[in-house]
């Protein structure tokens, strides 16, 4: 889980990148950073924290140059630590090189050992910085080569954005679990994790970046060169249900609408269950209890009212304050609540812990019964590509039956999305076109762990 966004030939490369990754803040609060190319230079600024955080106008404007490439980070591995800020920024053989990294590398501890053991000395403890030793140990003869000669040798997911003086170049893992799109905003050319980016930023997308493709940007143009063949084309399928944009497009399908879709599925699979309204946990939920709504005609209604002011700095409250600070990030609206019987959606249930906080609060509030219905099926296995799915014993589903569940969040009936509606109202064939490995612990290409 992380945000990349790069742009080049523009005089307003660094606020550009800023407004992107401002844009795709929701992929990750921990730490951002810009890295720009000033006439051959690259300059950074990396810190801890939120977008509007790390960069001041004045931090903006030091940062000179007419392409940058951006990176906001939620941590999956490598521990939360400015040394594992991205982009990451190494001098070497290669003269200076930038990288800014979304997903997971699945053998980036052998391949490090292996490193390691001839001589590199890495600075970070993230995964990412792997691939620039390994240009530096195998070069080609333009950058372009390198990468076409090492990228095949990572395992796992990745959506790459390199920097180097006079070139940018993205490039996507050869199954496509990240994504990557490129835009073009006049004579730039944008690459960014989500269409909605390149919008804000106000150009057009163009197309995601194929599996086992990249695109070099050089001397105001862009080519395509493809460094390995396609495996199976297998997207993450959980960027659909909880992690991307609504109003960004993903598989040529507007996340709003596939999350629209799937809560009229959602209704079709639960038809005969009786209710007075139906809602959805903020943000994300709301979309999928207006599919539902519509379906099904129970009328919809806002049950929690979302403060968007609830920072990442709020200190945790100690046991007194507790009752009083519950209904900080999400207060109930006891007058719609009181003696109704709620369908309440959630995109997904993961430890459990967000779903038993919300049933208690809106039973609290005088709720008459609470049907949980989970916009995708139970998450039954870890995910090694990128999102932060906890191990599989934190996982609730591995541990409990869909009824202990019900009891442990304590509705009055769980029900989880069928993972047949949840693929085809994203567009796609089962197994096929998406990664639904933390709904059946099968993974691309492995058979199975
Ligand atoms: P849990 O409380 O552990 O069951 O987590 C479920 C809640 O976390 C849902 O409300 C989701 O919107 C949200 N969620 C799902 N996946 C993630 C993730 N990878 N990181 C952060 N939040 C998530």
């Amino acid at each position: 889980m992380c945000g990349i966004f790069g742009i080049t030939d523009n005089k307003d490369a660094s606020k550009l990148t800023y407004v992107g990754l401002f844009t795709l803040q929701h992929r990750g609060q921990e730490s951002a950073g810009i890295v720009t190319d000033d006439g051959g230079t690259l300059r950074h600024n990396i810190g801890m924290g939120l977008v509007s955080e790390v960069f001041t106008k004045d931090a903006l404007e030091s940062l000179k140059g007419r392409s940058a490439i951006g990176h906001i980070r939620y941590s999956t591995t490598g521990s939360s630590h400015l040394k594992n800020a991205q982009p990451l920024v190494l001098d070497s053989v290669l003269g200076q090189v930038a990288v800014a990294h979304n997903g997971n590398l699945t053998n980036a501890d052998a391949l490090k050992e292996k490193l390691q053991k001839g001589g590199a000395i890495f600075q970070s403890t993230s995964d990412t910085e792997v691939i620039l030793h390994l240009m530096a140990k195998h070069r080609g003869r333009k950058l372009e080569d390198t990468l076409a000669k090492n990228l095949p040798k990572l395992e796992g997911a990745y959506a790459f954005l390199f920097m180097a003086p006079g070139i940018v170049i993205g490039a996507r893992d050869p199954n496509g679990y990240r994504p990557l799109v490129l835009g073009k905003i006049g004579k730039s050319f944008i690459l960014a994790s989500e269409t909605c980016a390149i919008d804000v930023a106000g150009g057009t997308a163009i197309r995601e970046l194929a599996p086992g493709e990249m695109v070099v940007i050089q001397g105001g143009k862009a080519r395509f060169r493809r460094f390995s063949p396609v495996k199976d084309f297998t997207r993450c399928i959980f960027e659909q249900v909880y992690f991307a944009r609504p109003d960004s497009s993903v598989a040529g399908r507007t996340v709003q609408t596939a999350r629209y879709e799937i809560g009229a599925l959602l209704a079709k699979e639960l038809k005969n269950v009786k209710a007075d309204i139906v809602s959805g946990v903020p943000d994300s939920g709301t979309v999928y209890a207006l599919g539902y709504s519509k379906e099904s005609g129970i009328p919809y209604q806002t049950v929690f009212m979302r403060n968007h002011y609830t920072g990442r700095s709020f200190i945790q409250p100690d046991q007194r304050l507790r009752e009083f600070t519950a209904h900080l990030k999400l207060a109930p609206i006891r007058d719609v609540i009181q003696g109704k019987t709620i369908i309440l959606i959630d995109d997904s249930l993961v430890r459990g812990t967000t779903s038993r906080k919300i049933v208690k609060s809106l039973m609290k509030a005088g709720a008459k019964k609470i049907i949980m219905a989970i916009a995708s099926p139970a998450i039954i296995s870890p995910c090694y590509y990128g999102i932060d799915t906890p191990n599989k014993g934190e996982l609730i589903a591995c541990r409990m039956s869909t009824e202990k569940i019900r009891r442990f969040i304590g509705a009055d009936k769980l029900h989880y999305l069928s993972l047949g509606s949840l693929v085809s109202a994203c567009g796609g064939r089962r197994d096929r076109n998406f990664c639904v490995s933390c709904f059946t612990g099968k993974y691309p290409g492995k058979g199975g762990l």
